[in-house]
């Protein structure tokens, strides 16, 4: 998709920035005009992430941070720091930062079960709250919250009851987060990417790749720009009257 400058001087925080789809959200929104504000755990990463990002419009001051999405403390230093910084919350914000301990169920450890749940649900919750609540404290009128699921929320997934929980999950908040925000002029959505190309997927051994792959109508594991793209069109006006919605990027998994 050529870039268009229909996130210029957007103000966007994007958590687990470091890596993977959320770097590719982070490079997506600077060449569309955007300041972005690359929030990680990982410090390296998001500085690795702000040194690939595009400055081609004016005043795009972008930023990385350090931040712990499950820690309810971390999120709010986060924000903090945002409106120190810029004198105004984030408008755009994408939450995609996530992790992965796959398990059978009859072998998932409650700990294990715990942090995926702590950092996917919870940790977008956090977020959500937090950055929607400096935004209606601004009076911001044209808010876009994007919250990453995923399509194995939706179907289930062998090996991931935690996750796949936790993401069924983050579709329901988003749903609900919807409702609640519209009368402030925050938009509420949920991105389900089916199988992408990341250090996350890295980990998955080649055989269940290869059988994944196999299933996906379009025949080959997608992008992480490709995912960023929906990001984008979430984010800006021109998918002004969408709310509550989850958009599948799947390449057709799982479409029946
Ligand atoms: P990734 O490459 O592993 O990137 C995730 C980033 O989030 C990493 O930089 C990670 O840091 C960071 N992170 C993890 N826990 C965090 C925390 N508590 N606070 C702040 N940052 C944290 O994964 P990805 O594939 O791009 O996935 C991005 C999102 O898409 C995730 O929510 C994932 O569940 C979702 N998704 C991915 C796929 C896929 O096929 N790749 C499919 C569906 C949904 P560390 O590296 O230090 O962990």
């Amino acid at each position: 998709m050529a870039a268009t400058t229909r996130l210029l001087s957007r103000l966007a925080l994007v958590t687990g920035g470091g890596s993977g789809i959320g770097r590719a959200v982070c490079q997506r929104f600077a060449s569309e005009g955007a300041l972005v504000v690359v929030a990680d755990r990982d410090e390296e990463a998001a500085n690795e992430t702000l040194r690939s990002l595009s400055r081609d419009h004016k005043v795009q001051e972008h930023m990385a941070a350090v931040v712990d999405v499950s820690s309810k403390q971390s999120v709010e230093n986060l924000v903090a720091i945002i409106q120190r910084r810029y004198f105004q919350p984030a408008s755009v914000c994408v939450t995609t930062a996530g992790i992965t301990h796959d398990d059978f169920l009859l072998r998932m450890e409650e700990e294990h079960f715990d942090k995926v749940v702590q950092v996917n649900l919870k940790g977008t919750f956090l977020v959500t709250q937090a950055v929607a609540a400096a935004m209606v404290a601004s009076g911001v009128s044209k808010g876009s919250i994007v919250t990453v699921g995923s399509i194995v929320g939706k179907v289930g997934n062998i090996g991931q009851v935690n996750y796949s929980a936790s993401k069924a999950g983050v579709q329901a908040l988003t749903r609900t987060a919807a409702k609640e925000l519209s009368r402030y002029g925050i938009r509420c959505n949920c991105v389900m990417p089916g199988f992408i190309s990341t250090p996350m997927t890295d980990k998955v051994p080649e055989k269940v790749i290869s059988k994944m792959t196999s299933l996906v109508p379009l025949g080959r594991m997608g992008e992480p720009a490709e995912v960023a793209d929906v990001c984008s069109f979430l984010a800006s006006d021109d998918s002004r009257y969408i709310t509550g919605a989850s958009v599948e990027v799947t390449g057709g998994l799982f479409i029946g």
